[in-house]
């Protein structure tokens, strides 16, 4: 069996007026325009069925014991559960202070008794249609709010993924170091500047001694383990923001140095070439010695705009061929 529609919720007027007659006139032809319709004789009794049920719209009469429809309104709008309701006074009072006072409390319409049936029910009307473009209002920026924020929260997410993207473009997965593509591009950039300047810079080039038995005899695990702690130990070995040190290929390093000379740049590659000593790193398939050793080209230049930043590159492989022709485990400077 099919169900029928949901019919759309019928909108809700209260009615506050202490003249019996009033109240079932207005009951009556509020209910038979659509509306689903409660009528109380008191302000109190009125503040307090709306602890149950929120109206729509109230039509409040002035004149009533007890509590006049100044001091129910002024109720309705000083709590923020009722204030939003739109309260339309209904009166016999027809002064012009009344009706100043019915807006001062926060009333949104004025009607005088004795009524027309259909002014009421188009000022009835009117106020309801006025509300619901509100909600529709409050809806809608709401929604927009909502929007705003997951738009807020995914850049964030986007620029956090970007920056991540950013480092892995320019970093060695295995030792962290820099790689080949960021050392070109730092080497490029510090080559200008101190080209510029008129300063120094300088270039080591490091590799493992008979690292390919080294590998033979320990295996590819420990051949990276032991790739990581030399990569570390040259990190640590620089102390400048401006010093870079990248993983050139596989078991060779590189430090670039801006404004350092030759003798600060040998100063560096003695105290990685002594350091990795001190680390005790066993290598017993080394033909020089009986732990893993570094052979080090070190050169240094002040750049000059007509040349490229190769030239140091092939000065230092010069160098670092020198250093392993002439017995490995030591540093060889050109410069
Ligand atoms: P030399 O003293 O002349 O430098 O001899 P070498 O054996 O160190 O040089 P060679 O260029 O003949 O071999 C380098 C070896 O480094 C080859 C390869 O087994 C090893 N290697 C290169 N990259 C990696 C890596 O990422 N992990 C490991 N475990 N080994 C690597
Ligand atoms: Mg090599
Ligand atoms: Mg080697």
């Amino acid at each position: 069996m099919q169900l029928p529609e949901a019919l759309p919720k019928k909108e809700h007027v209260l009615v506050i007026d202490d003249t019996p007659p009033n109240l079932h006139l207005l009951i009556s032809m509020l209910t038979r325009r659509g509306y689903d319709v409660r009528g109380v004789s008191d302000g109190l009794t009125a503040l307090s069925t709306m602890q149950e049920e929120l109206p729509d719209l109230v039509l409040l009469d002035i004149n009533m014991p007890n509590m006049n429809g100044f001091q129910v309104c002024k109720q309705l709008k000083s709590s923020e559960h009722t204030h939003d309701i739109p309260v339309i006074f209904i009166s016999a009072r027809d002064e012009v202070l009344d009706k100043i006072q019915a807006f001062a409390v926060g009333g949104v319409d004025y009607i005088t008794k004795p009524f027309q049936i259909a002014e009421v029910l188009a000022r009835v009307e009117n106020q309801l249609a006025l509300r619901r473009l509100q909600r529709q209002l409050q809806e809608q920026n709401e929604r927009l709010k909502q929007e705003i924020d997951s738009r807020i929260i995914a850049e964030n997410l986007l620029q956090q993924a970007n920056e991540k993207l950013g480092q892995l473009v320019n970093l060695d997965g295995l030792t962290q170091l820099a790689n080949r593509r960021r050392f070109d591009e730092y080497l490029e950039q510090e080559w200008q500047r101190l080209a510029r300047e008129n300063l120094p810079l300088s270039l080591i080039m490091c590799d493992i001694d008979f690292f390919k038995n080294y590998n033979d005899t320990y295996g590819h695990v420990a051949g990276d383990d032991c790739l990581r702690k030399v990569s570390l130990l040259i990190k640590e070995s620089v102390r400048r923001p401006a010093d870079l040190v990248a993983r050139y290929g596989g078991e060779e390093f590189v430090l670039v140095l801006p404004n350092t000379d030759i003798e600060g740049a040998m100063a560096i590659a003695e105290t990685i070439r002594l350091g990795l000593l001190e680390l005790v790193i066993p290598h017993e398939d080394s033909a020089i010695s009986k732990l893993v050793t570094l052979s080090m080209g070190v050169t240094s230049l002040v750049p000059l705009f007509d040349s490229q930043p190769s030239v140091l590159l092939t000065t230092a492989d010069y160098a670092l061929y020198r250093a392993k022709e002439l017995g490995r485990n030591q540093t060889y400077q050109i410069g």
